[in-house]
């Protein structure tokens, strides 16, 4: 009477099978019906009818666990924890089944409360024929396939087949219930393939939707058949994985993903690769609800994105204070663009031919109640994968010219400001337009502005890139090279682009002058910056043994410690008439 499955072929909710065997779960407390009924059946003699017993909840639950194919449920509307609740439950663990509600003559109005709850049919109890109960089984169940057959046309994402984004979220919710009552480990998986706009925009549309579906087909391979693979959209996938698997275990199977997917394709003739960045996490250590572990997950996939893709990260409690912070932040940073809370620090840079300190380098802060003072070096990625970038670039360089027009009162009116230039703000086709606009409304001359790039600015399209710098020389504003020394910087690009300044790496001027090779490269960026006609400066000018060995080797400027923090803007008046007096710079300037 019994059929035993191997584990399941199809998650439960697609778990009616379109033939075989009818398999139903008599569900009551009422033995002596239940014996009954089971009795006829086995009377009956079809060879596509078998039954399971159930008399209490629990083995309801567990004997609807065991065997996902079980195709309809017979069980009575009594009160306490059988009927209903076996109903709720069903439903809980994504058994989308008909049932048939066992009555009594006693119960009047049978068939109107076998309505209310959805019933496909009713039985009475004291009038049970073969017959009869054959009738209502057949029934219930062709007519359910035959609905249900109509739903799975919405559960399923057109293209490749798979678990659309509705029934995901369905499924999983399934899944943990389902893993909650048998206190097992549930692994969700998202998967996020690498770079596929550039295979879309470069070999078009159709060629993508080609390579979607062999990638779900990849994958699907890879996986058992028990396993619920969901494509959300575009190119995300979740993988659904029930079961006792361990961290190694998942580990496997995104290994075995990525190396599927990352093998070549050769789709219409053409040859195409992709790879796949996979987060995991598990439930219920990675979040005991669907709602967070998908979020978890999501985040260990941005950080195998971020580890430099084709790689799998497991969700861990250190990701969410990280992305908690990262959401405090983006969320800061709107209120500041919105109500002011940015504002500027200026650090001098000294001329050291000139003996005098020639510019400031405005240097961003996002000032915020809870959050304190949030450094650049941690907002402003945030700002650009939160496509704020422009906005606080705008911000800055408005409020810099403005500033800067301000020191003529202060006696400073040759003083240039040295603006930083987010990659992506150089970038924009009205970037000159957006100079002139704020060196036109603040008054600030143009030969008063310097502009930071760094050589990512350069390496994407060197020729724009050129074109830009020719413009704003024409102008009359200077450039400079941020950071030198830690790009990718060609030679050949360099020595076509019109800077003004290199501006040597931080980390090269830490080791100065004991290391050899700081001392070495730093010798040579500021010979490469002379053969080329430009000049150099140093940043992160901390002590005076640097600040020697840099003068003696020709560096042009320094900036730094030594000299000065970023001052606030209100301070610089003040600094600048302490330096007259202190006795060290007197030296470092009259040197
Ligand atoms: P950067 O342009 O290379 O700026 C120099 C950084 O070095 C500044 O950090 C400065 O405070 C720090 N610094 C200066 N002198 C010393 C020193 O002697 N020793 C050490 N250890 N550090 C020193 P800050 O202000 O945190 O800025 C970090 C980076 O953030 C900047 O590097 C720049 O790339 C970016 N940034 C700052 N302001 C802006 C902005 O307005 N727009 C954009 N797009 N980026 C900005
Ligand atoms: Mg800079
Ligand atoms: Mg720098």
């Amino acid at each position: 009477m019994t059929v035993e499955t191997e584990g399941l072929d199809s998650p439960p909710v697609a778990a009616n099978p379109h033939s075989g065997p009818i398999r139903v779960l008599i569900a009551t407390g009422d033995e002596i019906a239940a014996a009954r009924l089971n009795a006829m059946i086995d009377e009956l003699d079809a060879d596509d009818i078998e039954t399971d017993v159930a008399t209490t909840f629990d083995d309801v639950v567990s004997s609807l666990m065991q065997r996902h194919h079980t195709a309809c449920l017979i069980s009575d509307l009594a009160c306490g924890r059988s009927g209903i609740d076996v109903l709720r439950e069903a439903d809980a663990l994504g058994f989308d089944i008909p049932f048939i509600v066992l009555g009594s003559a006693r119960e009047r109005e049978l068939d109107r409360k076998a309505l209310h709850y959805g019933a496909a049919d009713y039985l009475v109890k004291e009038r049970l024929t073969a017959d009869e109960v054959e009738r209502a089984l057949r029934f219930s169940v062709e007519r359910h396939r035959t609905t249900s057959a109509l739903s799975r046309l919405a559960m399923f994402d057109d293209l490749t087949g798979l678990y659309n984004r509705s029934m995901f979220h369905e499924l999983l919710r399934n899944a943990i219930t389902r893993a909650r009552r048998a206190s097992r480990r549930l692994t969700l998986m998202f998967l996020d393939l690498d770079r596929f706009k550039y295979v879309n925009d470069t070999l078009g549309h159709r060629y993508g939707d080609l390579l979607l579906k062999e990638v779900a087909k990849r994958i699907r391979a890879c996986l058992r058949e028990s396993d619920m693979v969901c494509r959300l959209g575009g190119d995300e996938f979740t993988l659904i994985l029930e079961g006792a698997l361990s961290h190694m275990d998942a580990a496997t199977v995104a290994r075995k993903v990525l190396t599927q997917v990352s093998a070549p394709y050769l789709l219409e003739g053409k040859e195409c690769f992709v790879s796949v960045s996979i987060g995991i996490a598990v439930y219920p250590e990675g979040a005991e609800d669907a709602d967070t572990l998908i979020r978890n997950a999501d985040l260990a996939m941005y950080r195998a994105k971020s580890k430099g893709r084709a790689c799998f990260e497991f969700f861990t409690p250190e990701f969410s204070d990280a992305a908690r912070r990262r959401v405090a932040i983006e969320d800061a940073l709107r209120e500041a663009l919105d109500k002011g809370g940015l504002s500027l620090m200026y650090q001098p840079q000294l001329d050291l031919r000139q003996g005098r300190i020639t510019a400031l380098e405005a240097l961003v802060r996002l000032n915020h109640p809870a959050l304190g003072v949030v450094p650049p070096s941690e907002f402003i990625p945030i700002a650009e994968e939160a496509g704020l970038i422009h906005r606080v670039g705008d911000w800055v360089l408005g409020q810099a010219c403005r500033e800067a027009a301000g020191w003529a009162d202060q006696g400073l009116d040759q003083m240039r400001v040295a603006v930083n230039v987010s990659p992506r703000q150089f970038q924009q086709p009205d970037i000159i337009e957006t100079i002139r606009t704020a060196l036109d409304s603040t008054g600030l001359a143009p030969e008063r502005l310097d502009l930071e790039l760094t050589e990512s600015h350069l390496a994407g399209d060197p020729d724009a890139a050129a074109a830009v710098l020719t413009r704003l020389r024409a102008m009359g504003v200077g450039t400079a090279i941020d950071d030198f020394g830690t790009g990718y910087s060609s030679l050949a690009v360099l020595k076509r682009l019109p800077v003004s300044w290199l501006k040597i790496d931080r980390s090269f001027v830490s080791g100065l002058p004991n290391s050899a090779d700081d001392a070495a490269i730093a010798t040579a960026i500021i010979g490469l910056a002379h053969s080329l006609n430009l000049r150099a400066i140093a940043e992160g000018v901390e002590t005076e043994a640097q600040f020697r060995f840099l003068r003696s080797r020709g560096c042009d400027a320094i900036q730094g410690y030594l000299l000065a923090e970023p001052l606030n803007a209100d301070d610089i008046p003040l600094w600048f008439e302490r330096m007259r007096r202190d006795e060290l710079l007197r030296q470092i300037t009259a040197a």
